[in-house]
């Protein structure tokens, strides 16, 4: 089964999609990415209509640095707890550039992302600008990473 849809053109989205890209963009703005100069935004929708953004949060150390997707959904579980998380955009430019660069979102982004939809019984879905240009809408998370390890693993033991 097919849970994702592909357009080629920001236009051919929902109006709601549009308006979570267009978040993400402005959240771009509050990157810290001294380091990679790869300005990653997220915008997370909730199903009262809350937008919870992030950006990416790097850090000298490396292994300290923090994904935009990972700052929006620790963010809204703190700030908005109990209410679930419908949608998630994610977009990505180079610092001092306006276009927007493909970027889909990492595997352990793609891990906690799946972990909430579990938790909450509800489908999120993903926005995404993939290498080839097309925006990518995943209809669940459980298409980015098949095969997921999950809580499930833990009390088989
Ligand atoms: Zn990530």
């Amino acid at each position: 089964m097919k849970d994702f849809e592909v357009f080629q053109n920001i236009e051919e989205l929902d109006s709601e999609s549009k308006y979570l890209v267009h978040k993400a963009k402005e959240a771009t703005a509050h990157a810290y990415a001294p380091y990679s100069k790869f300005q990653v935004g997220a915008a997370l929708m909730l199903d009262d209509g809350t937008v919870v953004t992030g950006s990416n949060q790097e850090n000298a150390s490396y292994p300290l640095c923090m994904c935009a997707e990972r700052v929006a959904l620790y963010t809204a579980a703190t700030l908005h707890p109990g209410k679930k998380m419908t949608k998630l955009a994610v977009v990505a430019h180079k610092k001092n550039h306006k276009e927007l660069t493909p970027a889909t979102s990492c595997g352990a982004c793609r891990q906690v992302m799946l972990e909430f939809e579990h938790r909450q019984n509800m489908p999120m879905q993903v926005i995404q600008l993939a290498k080839t240009n097309e925006w990518i809408l995943t209809k669940g998370t459980g298409s980015l990473l098949p095969f997921d390890f999950s809580g499930e693993n833990l009390l088989a033991v």
